[in-house]
């Protein structure tokens, strides 16, 4: 959806990916397959564009560092680098100023045994890093068979946390211009099945006073990254405290109300700001709503008719998968 922006926005696009399940090449003007790290390939890429982004959050940060010797890459590879660990994203975010559940590194069966019980047993497993939409996590609620768990996890990097009891799960999306004009977008209220993404409204309420307190906490973190580009927050909330959960420093899934909801969806921003054009705070008029279609829910379209001016957006993915994101629609509520 970026390469789609881009093209709007009158640019010239080129995509390096491995040779897989990729819809952006049908969007993009020219696209070289290779793997990550395929060195004469990236080169050979590198050579040919002005600036590099990625939508996709775990292309080792490596890969990107070593582009960034050849040409721009926005976000930089120390923002991936972050993003990419739970561990350094967490410390990145209390010194910023967000409140952090209490998390701990498990390296071992031992490791888990111990935290677990400091954690009163009422905690979640994560992999320190790789994990998305739901994968790599493992509920603990009583005293089980760590053993089992342990096996289960099968990662050797790991990070046991606290259950949050919060009130509402919302996103927060702040952009970065290389010439240093920034914006923020409305907030985004999410509900979440089984770790999944399932719809979002937007703009989500919120008093004022919190909102300028928060988007303060936001630039923080964003300035410790030296952002360029996009930064969106995860967060929870449990009455007037936001408690951070992660970051992504792309386009976002809640965000992606944004392409009917603002003059400037998230996409657009981001090829702005990379691209060093004046960036400012999006505004709506409407609320929206943007629901995910998950897995083969993409092949029974007639189910979703919820609104006569619904857009509806298919990814292009060929392979569904339970749980899969094959595309999205979005409506004014
Ligand atoms: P994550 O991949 O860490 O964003 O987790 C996916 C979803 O799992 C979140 O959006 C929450 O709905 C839930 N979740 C993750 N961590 C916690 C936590 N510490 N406490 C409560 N729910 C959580």
């Amino acid at each position: 959806m970026t390469a789609i922006a881009a093209k709007k926005l009158g640019y010239h696009t080129f995509l390096y990916c491995p040779k897989g399940d990729n819809p952006a090449e049908y969007s993009v003007n020219e696209y070289i397959f290779g793997d990550w790290d395929d060195n004469k390939k990236l080169e050979l890429f590198g050579s040919k564009v002005d600036v590099i982004t990625s939508e996709f959050e775990n292309i080792p940060a490596k890969t990107l560092d070593n582009l960034s010797k050849i040409t721009k890459v926005y976000p930089s590879s120390f923002c991936f680098s972050i993003a990419q660990y739970r561990n350094k994203e967490k410390e990145m975010a209390a010194k910023s100023g967000f409140l952090v559940p209490k998390w701990y590194r498990i390296k071992s069966l031992e490791d888990l045994i111990k935290y677990s019980k400091i954690l009163n047993h009422d905690c979640i497993l994560k992999t320190n890093s790789l994990g998305y939409d739901g994968k790599g996590q493992i509920n603990i609620s009583s005293e089980i068979n760590f053993k089992k768990i342990w096996s289960e996890i099968n990662f050797d990097d790991c990070i046991l946390e606290e259950k949050v009891n919060f009130d509402r799960e919302v996103s927060i999306l702040y952009a970065k211009s290389l010439n240093e004009s920034e914006c923020f977008f409305p907030l985004s209220e999410n509900y979440h099945e089984n770790g999944i993404l399932k719809y979002t409204i937007a703009p989500a309420i919120l008093e004022q006073e919190l909102e300028i307190k928060l988007k303060l906490t936001v630039k923080k973190f964003a300035k410790l990254l030296n952002l360029k580009g996009l930064l969106t927050i995860e967060l929870f909330q449990r009455n007037n405290d936001f408690i951070f959960n992660e970051i992504a420093p792309r386009p976002h899934n809640s965000f992606h109300w944004t392409i009917e909801g603002c003059k400037n969806s998230q996409f657009d921003i981001l090829v702005k700001s990379i691209m060093g054009q004046d960036i400012n705070d999006q505004v709506v008029g409407e609320n929206w709503k943007m629901i995910n279609l998950l897995g083969d829910e993409v092949e029974n379209l007639k189910f979703f008719n919820f609104h006569k001016d619904q857009k509806t957006h298919i990814y292009g993915k060929k392979e569904v998968k339970n749980g899969r994101k094959m595309g999205h629609i979005t409506y004014p509520i």
